[in-house]
This record gives structure tokens, C-alpha cells and sequence, in this order.
């Protein structure tokens, strides 16, 4: 079977590996969220696609949910001890081998997709990672604070400023330009199913599906989506704060409209969240909280479940179609 998921980093990286544990067998696209880059002392950090392949790698910080694990932090105090910024932003020593890795080839002409095959060439997550664009895309954020009305970077509203100053708006910069990467398009049209995990429907789905043709790809597959809202709110993480600055309330029901119909077909919801719908969309009620991997396997179970049912059902519909 061929399953094509969107992702961005902690909830989707962890919803990934449950997905792996569900389907050892199948084959696994992950097309990933590139709007939280940054470029950090002359070197390009792209925390969704490492969160992915560390976590997948078994690399990741287990506690954190993102970063290395036995994580150091020499050259960050080197750099403060220079006084240099940023110094919100955490990069310990082994990450930044990564980011220089990164860099190095970005810098002699390799393109973002072929750098992070190259990067996933030692971690073997088990799936095929690519990014969404290989051209440059950066969710900006506009805020109002003391030094007035500016747009910030994501990493500094969310990370330094940990979503505190309401957004006013959210912006992918980029994004009308942004083609999605060699292989995005192809693995959609050859997937059997689509999976979005309980990532960030703003600022990591949301995101991925402004990047031109990626949406319209999916409208015609049999996409199953995991409500990463229980009982309006968050299970973790500030994603109500990117909700209401698009004006959506923090509810499974909202988002499901946000992502809307041809897109999704099938939404698992969390008990509490039963009475959700949408005309077209098969609606399940599930136990949805990853506490480890074998309850992100069985979410990721049920989520093919409903996806092999819904795609049999359209497959038996066309052939009806098809002997009339
Ligand atoms: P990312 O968007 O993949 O980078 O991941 P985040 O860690 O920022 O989480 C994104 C969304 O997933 C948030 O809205 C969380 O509420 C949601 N989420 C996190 N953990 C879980 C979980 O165990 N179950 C469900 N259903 N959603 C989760
Ligand atoms: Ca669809």
C-alpha cells in the first residue's frame, strides 16, 4: 500500500510513528512543513523536517519532542558568551552538526529535497521525507507590541514570545512562487491513501496545502484527517492562538471546515467530539491521545481503517457506475 501524510514536527512526528508500527510494509511519503525554516548564524535550520527525521531515526529528545537526544549545549553558551543573537532559539551541538551538514550542501547548489534525502541517508526513518517546496517559504507573523505593528518570524512569536502577543495574521511568504518539490505531486497521484496527522492545521498542514497544486492533488485522493483538537482545545502546544488569528474557532467541528470537503473524506474525532459532521465526510469517534507509540498505532490503525472502507466504497461506486 502506498500512503502519502502531510506533517509538521512534534504531533505529526509522533502520529508518523504510529503510522509505521499500523503499516510496517507499506510504503510511507511524508511531505513536510517548510514554513518554520530559519536561518540562524549563517546556517538553515528546518525544525519540522529534523523533528521528523530524528524522531522516526530514533534520535529525537524524547522529553523535549524535539532535538537531540544526550544533547549538549557548548556552542550555544560560546555564542551568548559573544553576545550573539538570537539566544531564544536552542540549538545543541549535535543538532548543529545537522545544520551545518544542511548548509554546506544548500550552499554548493543542492536543492532542499536532495539535502534531506542526504541527511535521511543516516537516520533511516523508514519513510521517504520530502519537503514541501524546495524554494524558500517562511511563515511570518504580524504583531502589535510596544515597538508597534510588524510582521515577526514564526520562530520568534512562538518560541520566543511563546504565542503570548495575539496574531494579527499569518502569512507564508513565498508562497505564491513556491512549486511543491520534485516527487510531492508524483507520490500523491501514486498514493492509494492520504493521511494528515494531528499536526497544526495553520501553520504545518495549513501551510503544505497553500504550496500551489498540493491541495488540488488532493482533492481527488481518499484523504483521512486526525482532529489534533479534543473537546475545544489543544492537546498540547499553542495551536488555538494560530486558530484564532485565521478566525476559526478551537473545536474538531472548525477545522474540520476549514479543511473542508472535496479535500477530506473521512475525520477521526475524540469521544467527547462525537456529534461533529460534514455533508461528504465519514465521521469516526476514537480514543486520541498519543501517550506512546502503541496508542499513536492504534489512532494511525484506525485512521487506514476508515481510509480502506472509504476508498472500497468509492471503488465499488465508480464500478457501478462503470457496468451502467
Ligand atoms: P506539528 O504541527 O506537527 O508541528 O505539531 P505540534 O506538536 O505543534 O502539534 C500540533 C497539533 O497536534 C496541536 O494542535 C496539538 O493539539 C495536536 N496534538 C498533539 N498531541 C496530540 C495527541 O496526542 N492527539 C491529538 N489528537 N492531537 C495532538
Ligand atoms: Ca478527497
Amino acid at each position: 500500500m502506498r500512503i502519502v501524510s502531510l506533517a509538521g514536527g512534534i504531533g505529526g512526528a509522533r502520529f508518523l510513528r504510529g503510522l509505521l508500527t499500523a503499516a510496517p510494509s507499506s510504503e510511507i511519503t511524508v511531505i513536510g512543513n517548510t514554513g518554520d525554516d530559519i536561518s540562524l548564524y549563517g546556517l538553515r535550520v528546518c525544525p519540522d523536517l529534523d523533528t521528523v527525521m530524528y524522531t522516526l531515526g530514533g534520535g529525537i529528545n524524547e522529553e523535549q519532542g524535539w532535538g537531540r537526544q544526550k544533547e549538549s549545549h557548548v556552542v550555544k553558551e560560546e555564542l551568548a558568551a559573544y553576545g550573539v543573537e538570537p539566544q531564544w532559539f536552542g540549538l545543541g551541538d549535535r543538532d548543529f552538526a545537522t545544520h551545518i551538514v544542511r548548509t554546506q550542501m544548500l550552499d554548493a547548489g543542492y536543492p532542499l529535497s536532495a539535502v534531506t534525502e542526504a541527511l535521511c541517508a543516516r537516520w533511516e526513518p523508514g519513510v521517504r521525507l520530502i519537503p514541501m517546496s524546495d524554494d524558500r517559504t517562511e511563515t511570518h507573523v504580524v504583531i502589535s507590541d510596544e515597538q508597534g505593528r510588524r510582521a515577526v518570524h514564526f520562530q520568534e512569536w512562538w518560541v520566543r514570545l511563546r504565542a503570548s502577543v495575539p496574531a494579527e495574521q499569518i502569512i507564508l511568504v513565498g508562497a505564491d512562487e513556491a512549486k511543491p518539490a520534485p516527487g510531492v505531486l508524483q507520490a500523491i497521484a501514486d498514493a492509494d491513501l492520504v493521511i494528515l496527522p494531528p499536526s497544526n492545521p495553520v501553520v504545518s498542514i495549513g501551510t503544505i496545502l497553500q504550496i500551489k497544486g498540493i491541495r488540488e492533488a488532493l482533492d481527488a485522493k481518499t484523504v483521512v484527517g486526525v482532529s489534533p483538537i479534543i473537546g475545544g482545545a489543544p492537546v498540547r502546544g499553542m495551536a488555538d492562538a494560530c486558530l484564532t488569528a485565521i478566525g476559526v474557532e478551537t473545536t474538531a467541528q472548525a477545522v474540520l471546515d476549514l479543511y473542508g470537503s472535496p479535500l477530506i473524506d473521512g475525520w477521526l474525532v475524540a469521544e467527547e467530539d462525537a456529534g461533529v459532521g460534514l455533508d461528504g465526510v465519514s465521521v469516526e469517534a476514537r480514543p486520541l491521545i498519543m501517550h506512546d507509540v502503541e496508542s499513536a498505532a492504534a489512532i494511525a490503525r484506525a485512521a487506514l481503517d476508515l481510509a480502506t472502507r472509504i476508498a472500497a466504497r468509492r471503488g465499488a461506486a465508480t464500478q457501478d457506475g462503470d457496468a451502467r
